[in-house]
């Protein structure tokens, strides 16, 4: 049976998952931040399929190995799944223009944000509708890869970053735990709401996960 593409929410992970340390790679400096997995549980029942995209230049600059950010990434992935809200895919960028090695060494690698590169494959890996989609960043470049590849409402958490003119579309939170009621308003304007509950709050499952792995 054809299905319909679906939208996403696009999650960038450092600043939005966890806290920006700067190149994390070990879960010991991971630390979630709060209201994510209410954010990702309310997205994901109101459709939206859950795709983590993030630039892990720290892989091409020598900082930490693939396998470190593999690791890292089965732990965060355990984590969704345990709070009910498994990840559909997370696609990571590697390369850096100045990587002293020849395979991470990329000019300005299509998949490096601000470019598309990520958020275009997704579309055609999960058949995603990124006009219907949302993208959840801490930086410009999280908007802008949003904005070059089509989606349809963009989100910056924090005050840090300025906005070039021009991207006045662009919704400003000061945390995490403040979007889920705007992917619940994206919803319901594209008619998507069922009447099912809109906003899901911190569910008794939670304080039974360890925050540790
Ligand atoms: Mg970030």
């Amino acid at each position: 049976m054809q299905t319909q593409p679906r939208p996403a929410l696009f999650l960038d992970r450092d600043g939005v998952i966890n806290v920006d340390r700067g190149y994390v790679s070990r879960r010991e400096d991971f630390e979630w931040l709060p209201g994510i997995f209410d954010l990702a549980r309310t997205a994901q029942g109101l459709g939206f399929a859950l795709v983590v995209v993030t630039n892990q230049s720290g892989i091409g600059r020598g900082y930490y190995t693939e396998q470190d950010f593999q690791a890292l990434t089965a732990y965060m992935r355990e984590r969704f799944v345990a709070e009910g809200v498994p990840l559909d895919a997370v696609y990571h960028c590697p390369f850096h223009p100045e990587s002293e090695q020849a395979k991470y060494r990329h000019p300005d690698h299509p998949w490096r944000k601000p470019r598309p590169g990520m958020i275009l494959a997704a579309r055609d890996e999960l058949r995603l509708d990124l006009a219907r989609s949302a993208m959840v960043g801490d930086r410009v470049s999280d908007v802008e890869a949003g904005a070059s590849a089509g989606v349809g409402a963009l989100a910056l958490i924090g005050a840090g970053e300025q906005l070039p003119q021009g991207w006045e579309d662009v919704e400003r939170f000061d945390q995490v735990a403040d979007v889920a009621g705007w992917i619940a308003g994206l919803a319901k304007r594209q008619g998507r709401d069922d009447g099912r509950a809109i906003v899901v709050t911190a569910s008794p499952s939670v304080a039974s996960v360890s925050p540790k792995g």
